[in-house]
């Protein structure tokens, strides 16, 4: 076979559309009436996808769309989620120890 065995499944952030891998990505999912971030990529369900980039993350307050992508109207966006994401991006980004 000629082609490339590496295949590197990608999916569209919901926020800025940029089509990127799949690890680039945060996932998220419906869990109870709530969208929660699958942080270990681990909980079922159809998953929307965030760029780890803190624009994408606080694009995401403007939740009308991710509302829209999971066909609940009454799927509220924890504000949690969003705060744990910016967390684990300062993490990557700074190993400053926690006060
Ligand atoms: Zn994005």
């Amino acid at each position: 076979m000629e082609r490339k065995a590496r295949h590197v499944p990608q999916r569209t952030c919901i926020v800025c559309r940029a089509k990127k891998a799949k690890r680039d990505l945060h996932r998220m999912v419906v869990i109870s009436g709530n969208i929660e971030w699958d942080k270990f990529n681990r909980l079922p369900g159809r998953g929307a996808y965030v760029c780890k980039h803190p624009d994408c993350i606080r694009g995401l307050e403007a939740m009308w769309n991710l509302q829209r992508f999971f066909r609940k109207s009454s799927a509220k966006l924890v504000k949690d989620t969003v705060e744990q994401m910016q967390k684990n991006l300062n993490q990557v980004h700074t190993t400053k120890p926690q006060e």
